[in-house]
């Protein structure tokens, strides 16, 4: 908050805390939006439809914190379901969202909110999870946290998927199908070719662009 000719102005700001599957994005999220309250701010917590493994309107950790929450559909709905008066957004699961949400962020941002979202920065192959890389990229404060390899104990920034067979993208579970591994343990289905795949596509399409 800054003060300009005697009236406070809020300054809005994009917070993404990230990591792999049990590193504790959910706990952190839910003690920041916490501290928020304690401060009297209005806070407005989010989180989407398609994530209901615990509970259809509540946001819960691993740990079994939990915080009422708001399920949405899109991303566009939050920029509908949001009050004037709200100076805290708290996004969780933020991974599923379409890419319009860079979008939803940045116009609450400039109205003076405070954003904060959770989530997977890659999926079970080690790639971006949907609009993440973006939303990486346009955050003032980014802060990429660890789980525990299951295997070893060392900190784990992967989530491994135990049946790789499964091989869509969004397949939502808990420790009966993921668990968290560190680099040397994660062990990815079809070694690093999708991580390839991935990179090959981006390359082609910015050559794509230079031909324009
Ligand atoms: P996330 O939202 O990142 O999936 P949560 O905030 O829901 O994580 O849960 C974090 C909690 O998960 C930890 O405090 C711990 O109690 C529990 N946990 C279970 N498995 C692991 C693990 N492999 N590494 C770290 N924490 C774990
Ligand atoms: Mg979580």
């Amino acid at each position: 908050m800054s003060f300009f000719g005697g009236s406070p102005i809020f300054s809005g700001s994009i917070e993404v805390v990230c990591g792999p599957m049990f590193s504790g994005k959910t706990e952190e999220l839910i003690r920041r939006v916490k501290r928020a309250q304690i401060a009297r701010q209005k806070v407005q917590i989010f989180k989407p439809a398609i994530d209901n493994r615990y509970h259809e309107t509540e946001v819960v950790s691993h740990s079994s914190l939990s915080i009422e929450a708001t399920p949405v559909n899109s991303s566009v709905e939050i920029l509908q379901k949001v009050f004037d008066s709200t100076r805290v957004v708290a996004i969780d699961e933020v991974q599923f969202f379409d890419e319009n949400i860079t979008v939803v962020v940045e116009k609450l941002a400039r109205r003076g909110v405070r954003v904060i979202m959770a989530g997977l920065d890659q999926d079970f192959k080690g790639v971006p999870f949907g609009p993440m890389a973006s939303l990486l990229a346009i955050a003032d404060s980014v802060d990429k946290i660890h789980a525990i390899c299951t295997l070893c104990g060392a900190p784990a920034t992967k989530t491994f998927r135990k049946n790789p067979k499964n091989s869509e993208q969004v397949l939502v579970g808990e420790t009966d199908l993921y668990e968290a591994r560190c680099r040397s343990h994660a062990d990815f289905f079809g070694e690093d070719q999708d991580q390839l795949a991935f990179f090959v596509n981006l390359n082609s399409a910015s050559d794509k662009s230079q031909n324009l």
